[in-house]
């Protein structure tokens, strides 16, 4: 996930927020909206991630209750803001107990996606702060000074010593391009970052760049390969037990092939992107029922989009989209020939039979055609409510909420 600074009605998945998880004596995780994983016990330890800039302060509290301990290692693992942008509180932390700074880990592209941040961080506050839920902006986050590069960097694969033990990190194409799991042998323990987000993956995310649900399926199954008695995810519990890891593992990538293998197999039958959205792919009813893929954060629809964007152009298929009609013009013919009147009346009733998404549409399509219609205003962002209302994806119902929202301050 990518987190705004104030992701305030968040956590609907983790019910330990802000407190730490002891896993067995030298592992633990510390519940933030990001995760942060420690492992500890033989005279240093490291941190997998940081969280957020607000959490970073508590993840490290919450450690220094149970250990002393210097950090030899901070490690993302991966650049979004509420897994790597804690790190000034880890590094004042070193500095308060006179310990040598922490050697910071990522993959090489890491820093490429940093300085994405700041050169569109008006956007990134923007949707950010839609995704999460935020009333207030997200200024200064995404701004170069916010963010603390790593001093080291690997492309494929890299081992590090803490004190003799090997710790194994891998290069994953999941939810980023930059992704890190981490693989401490000795303690058969993974340390996933957002590989496993407790809910269904969330590639194809509505506003955010290409994410990979074949590398991230991939990734799963090199993880699983390890044989992991726990895995520590990037959000959510940890999971406990080679059998439970290996089925959230394998299940988790084997809902992603589904879904890969599905629209590949449509694309190549010469399907267009539009066809295959309206074709309302759905997960066989036993990986649906897995609460781990519950659509809570991501959902199937999303994945859809992921698998198509990065195979196939930006063209849904629909000649008259090639070079649209402005939305205003398309609306205006409608209403010219329907009658606004009829037009909201209709949309009312679908509304009223529970059709949100077709009611939404004709309610929109009177808006198109004229922005200052107030009546039209109060029912698109009724229709907009009600569809939150049913949303189980917390990031398709924060969009809808904050439409509804600015709907409803326009009306003022
Ligand atoms: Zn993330």
């Amino acid at each position: 996930m990518a987190s705004a600074e104030r992701p305030t009605p968040a956590a609907p998945f983790d019910p330990m927020m802000g407190r730490l998880e002891l896993i067995e004596p030298g592992i633990a995780m510390f519940h933030g909206f990001a995760n942060v994983a420690f492992a500890y016990g033989r005279g240093e330890m490291l941190a997998v991630d940081t969280s957020s800039r607000t959490m970073g302060a508590m993840a490290v509290k919450a450690i220094r209750e149970i250990t002393d301990e210097p950090f030899a290692f901070l490690i993302y693992t991966h650049g979004h803001g509420d897994h790597a942008f804690g790190t000034d509180a880890f590094l004042e932390d070193a500095l308060s107990h006179g310990f040598r700074r922490p050697k910071i880990w990522a993959h090489e592209d890491v820093s490429g996606r940093f300085h994405r941040y700041a050169m569109t961080r008006g956007w990134q506050s923007h949707i950010n702060q839609l995704q999460f839920g935020a009333r207030a902006p997200v200024d200064g986050i995404f701004d170069e000074k916010s963010f603390r590069y790593a001093d080291l960097a690997y492309r494929d694969y890299q081992t590090l010593e803490l004190v003799g033990e090997a710790v194994e990190l891998h290069h994953a194409r999941g939810e980023t391009d930059d992704a890190t799991w981490v693989w401490m042998p000795t303690r058969r323990t993974a340390m996933v970052g957002d590989l496993i987000v407790s809910s269904m993956p969330n590639t194809g995310n509505p506003n955010k760049v290409q994410r990979f649900t074949l590398g991230w399926a991939e990734a799963l199954e090199a993880i699983a390969r390890k044989k992991p008695r726990y895995v520590l995810p990037g959000h959510g519990p940890a999971y406990r037990g080679e059998d439970a890891c290996q089925e959230l593992l394998l299940e988790t990538a084997r809902a992603l092939r589904f879904i890969h293998d599905e629209v590949v197999r449509r694309l190549n039958a010469g399907q267009w992107p539009v066809e295959i959205v309206e074709a309302n792919i759905e997960l066989p009813a036993d990986l649906a029922a897995q609460p781990f893929l519950a659509p809570i954060y991501g959902c199937v629809p999303f994945v859809v989009r992921d698998v198509i964007r990065y195979y196939a152009g930006w063209w849904s298929g629909e000649p008259s989209a090639m070079f649209p009609a402005t939305r205003r013009d398309r609306a205006a013919d409608v209403i010219a020939l329907c009658g606004r009147d009829a037009v909201l009346a209709r949309a009312r009733a679908l509304r009223d039979e529970g059709e949100l998404q077709r009611a939404l549409a004709l309610a929109e399509t009177e808006l198109n055609a004229d922005v200052s219609d107030r009546e039209a205003m109060d029912l698109n962002a009724d229709i907009l409510e009600k569809l939150a209302a049913r949303e189980r994806s917390f990031i398709a119902r924060n969009f809808f909420s904050g439409a509804a929202r600015a709907l409803r301050e326009g009306l003022k």
